[in-house]
């Protein structure tokens, strides 16, 4: 098994590469993809209050029989508690289903512009950070607005923000924002999900050239954007598949052409974070 090189965030601490998506994995099932994640090689677990899922994930962590301190866990404050208080309360919940004692990434899932809160929820992150209870805190489908906002109002600056990003959406200029102000990427349905380019032309030839699947195309060319791609997989043998990715390297013709498979109107769905209200 190929080890997962990392990334060095703004707090000096680090992330793999590559990470697990667990959206909508639940339960007992949810649990063992998590366990088998692991023994493929992942160590950085995404997973959401909103994906009802933080003790199945914690319940797989547990199985794989892997030490605490050599996985990454990084979960997401929902919209109804950025409030302060509710969203310390909120965190220690997480922090209780998963049964840890600390999370290693803690993020605000959207901003949610129209409670307009997300400077209180992100003053109540860096006091999670600063009480030890996180390791790392960003943020998650924040537009360069809503970072300076909190930038300016706390003078943190969010390790992560993970966003949509895939070739049909690649983000450049959000990902040119995060380089300035020192944000690691985090990119979500990075595969694009139902509506995942394996059939491009440049993605086939790529795969063809190099001898390796269209999805592991896709999550080469993030690794050499730079962000960080938490492909969600059930399946164990799709699993190896996504993360064996560190062995082969995409040109930069190929790069540049899988970028340009975006387009303005390319988000899965309407996940513009100015509008899209989630709680
Ligand atoms: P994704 O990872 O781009 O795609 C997942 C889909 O692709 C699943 O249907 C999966 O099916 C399939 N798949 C996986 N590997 C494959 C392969 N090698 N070949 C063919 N098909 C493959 O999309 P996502 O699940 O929406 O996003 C990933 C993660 O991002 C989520 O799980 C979640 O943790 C996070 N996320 C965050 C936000 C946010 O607002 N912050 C929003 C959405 C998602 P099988 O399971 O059958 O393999």
């Amino acid at each position: 098994m190929t080890a997962i090189p990392t990334r060095r965030l703004n707090d000096n601490t680090e992330l793999p590469q590559i990470g697990f998506g667990t959206y909508p994995l639940r339960g007992n099932e949810g649990a063992h993809a998590v366990q088998t994640a692991i023994s493929a090689g992942y160590r950085l677990i995404d997973t959401a209050v909103n994906y009802d899922n933080e003790a199945a994930v914690g319940e797989g962590i547990r199985r794989s029989g892997i030490h605490r301190n050599e996985v990454f866990i990084a979960s997401k404050l929902p919209g109804r508690f950025h409030d302060y208080d509710d969203a310390v309360d909120s965190a220690r919940e997480t922090l209780w289903r998963l049964r840890v004692d600390y999370i290693d990434l803690y993020l605000i899932h959207w901003p949610n512009p129209g409670i307009n809160k997300y400077t209180d929820a992100w003053q109540a992150l860096v006091q999670l950070q600063k009480d030890g209870l996180a390791r790392s805190i960003g943020v998650s489908n924040f537009t360069e607005q809503h970072l300076r906002v909190i930038i300016g109002d706390s003078g943190v600056v969010p390790a992560v923000n993970q966003v949509e990003l895939h070739p049909y959406f690649p983000q450049e200029e959000l990902r040119t924002v995060h380089a300035e102000l020192g944000i690691q990427t985090e990119s979500w349905s990075p595969l694009g999900k139902r509506n995942a380019p394996y059939g491009e032309p440049v993605i086939e030839a790529a795969a063809r050239a190099h001898g390796v699947a269209p999805a592991q195309i896709i999550l080469r060319w993030h690794v050499q954007l730079g962000t960080i791609p938490i492909p969600k997989s059930a399946n164990p043998q799709r699993q190896g598949q996504n993360i064996d990715i560190f062995s082969f390297e995409l040109t930069d013709v190929e790069v540049a052409a899988i970028t340009a498979l975006g387009k303005a109107d390319g988000r899965l769905f309407d996940g513009d974070p100015d509008r899209h209200e989630e709680l």
